[in-house]
């Protein structure tokens, strides 16, 4: 994915770093066109000026008298002299008037910065020059074949690049006609101008000039020299002609291309040139030239080696950050995975903890049953301590089982809450009943105080509050060695408000700090006085949260504590369960305190009649129970209990026993564990509901390790009418039985 990533952000680098190079490419090209534009308009300029005094010299010169008189003498349709030329140069410069002509021209020609001026005939033939005196006068040479002598003559004005004919140095000649009083053709003034004075305006700015004909006849770099431009039309010069003007009769075309791609037509490579060019041109007024401009653009390559950094930089800073944003999220997922790891251990842990006290609670069946008949059998008083010791070891061992069931079930987000009605009578009873005993063996007082407007019938898990209640109470009890202890419940808007006042030790503020998480107690060496596990304070908390309440405690050492909690409860119309199935007994919590297992009924209609049409106390013989249990021990012990009770029992190892037992034979209650082999509680009893036999409607009560609301739930779906927590407490049993069966 990453690697995708950083292929995807390195394509887009490459086509962002070109369209912002290309946009850069634009801007510097656009502004070079008009610098180039700017430098060939000066260059151009200046020659032109120049070219222009030049070009007017000689039609000034043409209206001269001297050069008139001297040209009218040799007419307009003169034969071509029969002389040869040197002796028409030996005459002509002897000759006065024309001698006299030479001095003006010579004159003229260092005003005008010409490099010679000269007159020619009809014929062609040079009369007088501006350089007669010398070795390189043009005197005496014709001229006809010359493009300005004929241009001339036909009327115009004359101009043309050519490499000289006496001096071999090329440069542009311009020459004007010359008339008689009668129009007549009788001769032209030209001037010349050596190619090499131009450079004195080209040079600078490496200019090159190309003469009509697209040939390079002016630059500095020799390899233009003598090339032909694109589109040049020397190519369709005679050969003779090329090799007068040029000296050759091949021409080569420059070496320009095209520079890159064609993105930008106006770039040209000249030569083996490394630099792109824009090559400015511009043709002089009369057609007798162009100047070209060549603008290298350093600027263009510096723009374009950029683009390779840009890319370059905006792929490995984007991968970088591709990557650090892939290894973040990759932390992350990290971290994640770390945590769900964690939280899913943490619930395997508390799974594993409600799993264990279930396992825990079954073999403490046997040995707190087995006490409790111990302790019912003929015994010394010695033999009575030790069983009385085991007794209690087993129930402050069942304490903390319990505690740490509830623990784990609210760290494995198993807490669940039943909500019913309930008076808060059945609350302060039940409390009193448990904690007066107590506090009277410890010479303190108890008393529970219920303002008029807390008097009434709440919504609410009833056993959850008493077990809170009941944890404070009994700390405060426990805490306390003179004065009293108050329990005070009084009505808050939206629900009640529960305080238990103390005249006890008290608790130091640091103390109070961490009062409320688990395992927490005051000091070690108290608790080892008082006992217990440093749970309770923390279970109430975490139960008085998750019913939506909250608990806190203000206490001065040495003169006692004030526990207190508030719960939204709404009050209800409803009207209550009353008597023993009002509060039953926890179902987790402090049978320490309640000294009792756990019953609670599921259908509070006992059957008044077995389906016989017989209640059982019409019957004869009483009718014996069926007892469905695995377990050796819990068999031994129930049988024990129930046949202590008067009951006649017949056991069943499994649900499926239980179900043929059914089948053959009349009972007045079953007593059905959850978990057995081959067939569990929930299966036979939903077969046995479906019997419809001397056994239809029989109570069924379940007997389970199990403590949990859905296990509750469970039985009561299956068919179910009672439930009995393990270790079955010889009361509950009494009780749940005087409950389902009238008379034995
Ligand atoms: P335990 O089962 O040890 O009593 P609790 O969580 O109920 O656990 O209480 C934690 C500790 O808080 C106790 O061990 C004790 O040190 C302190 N404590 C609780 N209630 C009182 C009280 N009413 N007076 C003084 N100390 C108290």
């Amino acid at each position: 994915m990453t690697v995708v990533l950083i292929l995807v952000w390195c394509i887009l680098a490459w086509v962002g770093s070109a369209a912002y190079n290309d946009h850069m490419s634009d801007l510097v090209i656009k502004e070079e066109l008009l610098q180039a534009q700017k430098q060939l308009l000066s260059v151009s300029s200046n020659v032109e000026d120049y070219l222009k005094y030049l070009r007017n010299t000689p039609a000034t010169l043409a209206g001269e008298d001297s050069v008139h008189k001297e040209l009218e003498h040799f007419g307009p349709q003169i034969v071509p002299s029969k002389l040869s030329q040197e002796e028409r140069k030996f005459r002509w410069i002897k000759d006065s008037e024309l001698s006299r002509l030479n001095t003006f021209l010579a004159t003229a020609a260092s005003g005008v910065d010409a490099d010679v001026i000269w007159i020619v005939n009809a014929a062609g033939d040079c009369i007088a020059s501006s350089n007669a005196g010398k070795t390189s006068s043009f005197v005496g040479t014709n001229y006809k074949d010359r493009e300005y002598f004929q241009q001339a003559r036909d009327g115009h004005l004359g101009s043309q690049y050519a490499v000289g004919k006496v001096s071999k140095i090329p440069g542009f000649f311009y020459s004007y006609p010359v008339r008689d009083s009668k129009a007549r053709f009788i001769g032209a003034v030209v001037v010349k101008r050596d190619i090499t004075d131009f450079l004195h305006w080209t040079s600078a700015d490496n200019a090159f000039i190309a003469d009509s004909s697209g040939v390079v006849v002016l630059a500095e770099d020799k390899n233009l020299l003598n090339k032909t431009m694109p589109g040049a039309l020397v190519g369709t010069l005679p050969a003779q002609t090329k090799i007068d003007r040029y000296r050759r009769e091949i021409l080569a075309p420059v070496d320009i291309h095209p520079w890159g791609n064609n993105r930008y037509p106006e770039l040209i490579r000249l030569g083996e040139g490394s630099m792109p060019l824009i090559l400015g041109s511009k043709a002089g007024a009369d057609g007798s030239m162009t100047i070209y401009l060549p603008r290298p653009l350093p600027e263009l390559v510096r723009v374009e080696n950029q683009r390779t950094w840009l890319f370059l930089m905006l792929a490995v800073a984007g991968s970088m950050l591709i990557l650090a944003v892939s290894a973040a999220a990759l932390y992350v997922h990290a971290i994640r995975h770390a945590k769900e790891v964690a939280e899913s251990a943490s619930r395997t842990k508390s799974q594993f903890l409600a799993n264990m006290s279930h396992e825990i609670r079954t073999p403490m069946n046997g040995v707190m049953g087995m006490t409790q008949l111990l302790l019912e059998t003929k015994l010394d008083d010695e033999q009575r301590q030790f069983a009385l010791d085991i007794a209690s070891s087993g129930e402050s061992l069942l304490a903390i089982i319990n505690d740490i069931l509830d623990l784990s079930k609210i760290e494995a987000d198993r807490m669940e809450f039943d909500i019913h009605p309930f008076p808060i009578t059945a609350l302060t009873d039940s409390i009193a009943s448990l904690l007066k005993i107590r506090a009277k063996q410890k010479d303190i007082g108890f008393n529970i105080e219920v303002t008029p407007d807390a008097m009434g019938n709440f919504m609410g898990d009833s056993l959850r509050i008493r077990q809170i209640l009941l944890n404070l109470a009994g700390n405060a009890v426990k805490f306390t060695e003179s004065g009293e202890v108050r329990v005070k419940i009084s009505r808050l808007p939206n629900g009640l408000r529960f305080e238990v006042v103390d005249t006890g030790i008290g608790i130091s503020m640091e103390a109070r700090e961490w009062l409320f998480s688990n395992f927490s107690q005051v000091d070690a060496s108290i608790t080892r006085k008082f006992g217990g596990t440093g749970l309770g304070l923390a279970i109430s908390k975490r139960m008085t949260e998750a019913m939506g309440g909250r608990i806190g405690v203000e206490s001065t050492v040495g003169r006692g504590s004030t526990f207190w909690f508030e719960l939204p409860l709404e009050e209800t119309t409803d009207i209550p369960i009353v008597g023993a199935a009002a509060i039953p007994t926890p179902v987790v919590g402090q049978p320490t305190e309640s000294n009792n297992a756990d019953s609670q009924p599921i259908d509070q209609s006992p059957p008044t009649k077995p389906a016989s049409g017989l209640s059982p106390q019409v019957e004869n013989a009483p009718l014996p129970l069926l007892l469905a249990e695995d377990n050796k021990i819990n068999q031994k012990l129930a049988l024990a209990l129930l046949g202590r009770l008067g009951y006649i029992v017949d056991l069943a190892e499994n649900g499926r026993e239980a179900v043929e037992a059914v089948g053959r034979k009349r009972y007045a209650l079953i007593l059905m564990d959850m978990q057995m082999p081959e067939m569990d509680g929930l299966e036979a009893t939903r077969q046995i509901r479906l019997l419809d036999g001397i056994n239809a409607g029989i109570p069924i009560v379940a007997l389970t390790a199990n403590a949990m609301q859905s296990d509750f739930d469970a039985c009561r779906t299956a068919g179910m009418n009672d439930f009995l927590t393990k270790p079955i407490n010889r009361d509950n049993l009494t009780a749940c039985l005087e409950r389902w069966i009238a008379v034995v």
